[in-house]
């Protein structure tokens, strides 16, 4: 394995978080050698939750090639969710029902932990609690999310099903019903990873950008970071965080990148009250997701493509947003909204949703860390504590959850 990784332009359009105040983390220009104890290659979302878990008891040195926030974390739309892709029921089949509920409880955890972090780090980041209305579509229907409610109901989850006229009285909404889940939450993706960051760097971490880690080679001792400024970073151990920058090596069975849209409208679009306290996606393939940010804009997403590269075509992203809008306006006819901002980006699948997150083979003291999926912000956090774990006391109890194969 060498540490280096495939180059992917992540991002077309300009994302809303791009202009979003409080985005500032102090970065250092790699100018000599530095030794410490772990170096997390990534200063996205998982390299931030990462450094900020790990700078608690260890020195820490992140390094990101691009300016910090700047790969898929500053496309994401921050539904911070802890219901999986994969409905549990699915799930269950796919993986056994007792790996399926421990991912749910785990996941239900990770957001409980984020909101925890934000509160006590006071990260302003317009974190805010919601509900989850998850609608039947087309590959989920009314049968199927009635037994998945169930399912989460006996795990202890706080989700019903909604028929269509409970649905239509609380929502407004015509389908053939839905589940209602509580303890999700929004946030800004940028603000969060840079208040994660300044804290890090509060706690001792050195933030290094830009600087392209090009090759790593282990030994008993540790891992030697070589990078394209000339300098290399020695360590006890890595966690590569590169986001869906896979590094070579590292396997990843079943994952594949695609590509995503999403569209945020001018501020206080006109909508539905109900709509400031839930987020809401569909059972359909693809999927529409939306939610209202604090200053009463929508973030919309949806309309995913295989093709890892589609989402670089500007006609593209004109026509797949005014998908994205038309499917919103037809869903809920009442609101009234401009589009702002537009942008696209790539976007890892694995085949159970779930993330990886292990030890690189054949590659002695080093992690690589990938959040798959539209959870990839709960991923986030979960890899940060497994990874603290396993470097402070031998290990998680839900680890193996996150092993490819
Ligand atoms: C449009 C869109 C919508 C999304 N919506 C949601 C959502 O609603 N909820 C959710 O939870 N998730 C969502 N996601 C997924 C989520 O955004 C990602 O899981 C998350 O951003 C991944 O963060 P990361 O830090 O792992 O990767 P990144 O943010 O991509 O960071 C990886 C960093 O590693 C750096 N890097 C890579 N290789 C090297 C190297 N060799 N040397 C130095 N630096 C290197 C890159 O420059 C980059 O900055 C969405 C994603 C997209 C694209």
């Amino acid at each position: 394995m060498t540490g280096a990784t495939r180059k992917r332009d992540l991002r077309t359009g300009r994302s809303l978080w791009a202009d979003s105040p409080g985005l500032g983390v102090p970065t250092r220009i790699l100018s000599e050698a530095v030794v410490c104890d772990v170096a997390v290659v990534g200063a996205g979302i998982s390299g931030a939750f990462m450094a900020h878990e790990l700078s608690r008891d260890h020195d820490v040195v992140v390094l990101d090639r691009r300016p910090p926030l700047t790969g898929s974390t500053m496309a994401s739309t921050a539904m911070l969710q802890w219901e999986i892709d994969l409905p549990l029921t699915v799930l269950s089949q796919r993986i056994g029902a007792d790996k399926a509920q421990r991912a749910y409880l785990r996941s239900f955890a990770a957001v409980s932990a984020l909101k925890q972090i934000v509160a006590d780090e006071g990260i302003r980041c317009g974190h805010k609690d919601k509900s989850a209305l998850y609608l039947a579509g087309d590959a989920y229907g009314r049968r199927a999310l009635e037994a998945e409610a169930e399912a989460r109901a006996a795990l202890g989850l706080d989700s019903v099903f909604l028929g269509p006229a409970d649905l239509r009285a609380r929502f407004g909404i015509e389908r053939t019903g839905a589940i209602l889940s509580q303890g999700s939450a929004g946030a800004d993706p940028a603000r969060l990873a840079a208040g994660l960051l300044r804290r890090a760097d509060k706690a001792g971490a050195r933030i290094f950008s830009p600087v392209e880690v090009i090759q790593a080679a282990s030994d008993p001792e540790g891992v030697t970071l070589l990078t394209d400024a000339g300098h290399a970073v020695r360590a006890r151990r890595v966690v590569f965080c590169c986001g869906y920058e896979f590094p070579k090596g590292v396997p990843t069975p079943g994952a594949e990148v695609i590509s995503t849209w999403a569209l945020a409208t001018k501020p206080r679009a006109r909508c539905p009250a109900w709509l400031r306290d839930a987020l809401v996606w569909e059972g359909s393939d693809p999927y529409l997701y939306f939610r209202m940010g604090g200053d009463g804009r929508l973030i919309v997403g949806g309309e995913d493509e295989a093709d890892p590269m589609a989402h670089a075509d500007p006609q593209k992203l004109k026509r797949k947003c005014a998908t994205i809008a038309d499917k919103l306006r037809r869903l809920l006819p009442e609101v009234e909204f401009e589009i702002d901002y537009a942008w696209a980006g790539a976007f890892g699948e694995s085949a159970t949703g779930l993330p990886s997150i292990a030890p690189v083979p054949d590659m002695d003291h080093a992690w690589a860390v990938m959040g798959f999926g539209g959870n990839g912000i709960t991923y986030s956090v979960i890899a940060s504590q497994v990874v603290a774990a396993a470097f402070r006391d031998g290990g998680d109890a839900d680890a193996d959850l996150y092993r490819p194969g």
